[in-house]
């Protein structure tokens, strides 16, 4: 035996499920649904005896369950997550120039946003009108948190290697019906003109960085944690403002977070001589929610379930694909905008967090269980 400990390494891809609490409007029941150690146990309805011509109750008769790196309960705060999830570990990764990627999963109400953002505020003056509240910080989701932490990181590094430099720059886009549109855009949106006259923002190949990159979308360079936060909150509000003005539906658009990192190392004691520079990105999705369109929805908001569906649906099958390993797999990047978007960042020797939430409540169980299902292809 060796007498240095070994460090325990950041697993490639960690899938982890989150239960949030039940809201006061939930009833309480027996719960179907529970979480412990690393294993969901997700039961039957319990009028399945009865009901055995029941296609779904057949399917389920006794409880299932699901195995992941962590498993967090109603009760686990937020710093638990932050802390379960890795994001510091992630966050030191980042900046040796690995690319790290949070996606979080599950159908609306589940508590995504919650998880990444934590509680917004309104205010009245002459910022943004929406933003993450920062006066509770207990209730901080990841975004703030790892914001925080990679400009302290960084000027940790700082001090210790003065010849390396750091820059960190912020976009931040939504995609909506395959559409890409830029979250942090200064000019007005476009009034009356929907997803359907809009096209969006392009895809474009950059060959010589062997990545897709967004034409045309707005990149800004951050000095501190408070500029990324104050552009954050100018995109979530811009946002909730595409909502009404463009009529995007917002729990069916994917939200995503991009903060560039770039180190320039110098020659010692010449700050013009370029030795190295490495990019790398941390990126932050917050998912479009994952419940399938309801039957009786009209035609347009069934083709939009479709398009949506169709990013979280190539998501999986990347994800599926990847966790295969074997080289000559064929990956389907581009076969959606948002997998096109992260090939660079989830393929190669990146780091990956699959966060998938779910609602306790026994109505959800469907849900829940294609939650399950879908964590599970990536696990
Ligand atoms: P989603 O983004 O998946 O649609 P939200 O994050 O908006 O879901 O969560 C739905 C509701 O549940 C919100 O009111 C949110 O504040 C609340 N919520 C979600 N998770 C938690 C949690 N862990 N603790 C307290 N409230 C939560
Ligand atoms: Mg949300």
């Amino acid at each position: 035996p060796t007498s240095e400990a070994q460090e325990p390494s950041l697993p490639p891809v960690q899938v982890v499920v989150r239960i949030r609490p039940s809201l006061d409007s939930e009833e309480v029941e027996v719960p179907l649904l529970r979480g412990e150690g690393g294993t969901v146990r997700l039961s039957a309805e319990e009028n399945c005896e009865e009901n055995i011509a029941d296609r779904d109750c057949r399917r389920v008769r006794k409880p299932q369950d699901f195995r992941f790196s962590s498993v967090f309960g109603p009760s686990t705060s937020q710093e638990e997550v932050y802390q379960g999830l890795n994001i510091d570990e992630l966050i030191a990764k980042v900046a040796e120039g690995y690319h790290a990627t949070v996606f979080a999963y599950g159908q609306t109400g589940s508590g995504k946003t919650y998880t990444m953002e934590g509680y917004r505020y309104r205010v009245h003056a002459d910022g943004p009108q929406v933003c993450i509240d920062e006066t509770t910080p207990e209730s901080l989701g990841v975004i703030p948190r790892a914001l925080r932490k990679l400009f302290a990181h960084l000027e940790h590094l700082q001090e210790s290697d003065a010849e390396t430099e750091s820059s960190v720059s912020i976009s931040f886009l939504q995609i909506y019906q395959e559409k890409i549109y830029d979250l942090l855009n200064p000019a007005p949106l476009p009034q009356g003109v929907g997803p359907q006259e809009d096209a969006g923002l392009r895809l474009r190949w950059d060959s010589l960085r062997e990545c897709f990159f967004v034409e045309n979308l707005f990149v800004y360079q951050c000095a501190t944690a408070d500029d990324a936060l104050r552009y954050y909150n100018a995109g979530v509000h811009r946002k909730q403002m595409a909502t009404t003005s463009m009529n995007i539906a917002s729990s069916r658009s994917h939200t995503v977070l991009m903060l560039s990192l770039q180190r320039r190392s110098h020659v010692p004691g010449d700050d013009q001589g370029v030795l190295k520079e490495v990019t790398s990105n941390l990126t932050l999705v917050d998912l479009a929610g994952s419940e399938k369109a309801a039957a009786s929805e009209a035609a347009e908001r069934f083709k939009e379930a479709v398009n949506i569906n169709q990013s979280l649906f190539v998501l999986r099958r990347v994800i599926t694909a990847l966790s295969r390993s074997g080289r000559d797999e064929h990956v389907p990047y581009r076969e959606s905008k948002l997998t096109s978007l992260l090939q660079h960042a989830i393929g190669g020797k990146g780091f990956m967090v699959m966060l998938a939430c779910l609602s306790p409540a026994n109505k959800f169980y469907e849900e829940n269980l294609s939650t399950l299902q879908y964590a599970s292809q990536a696990a």
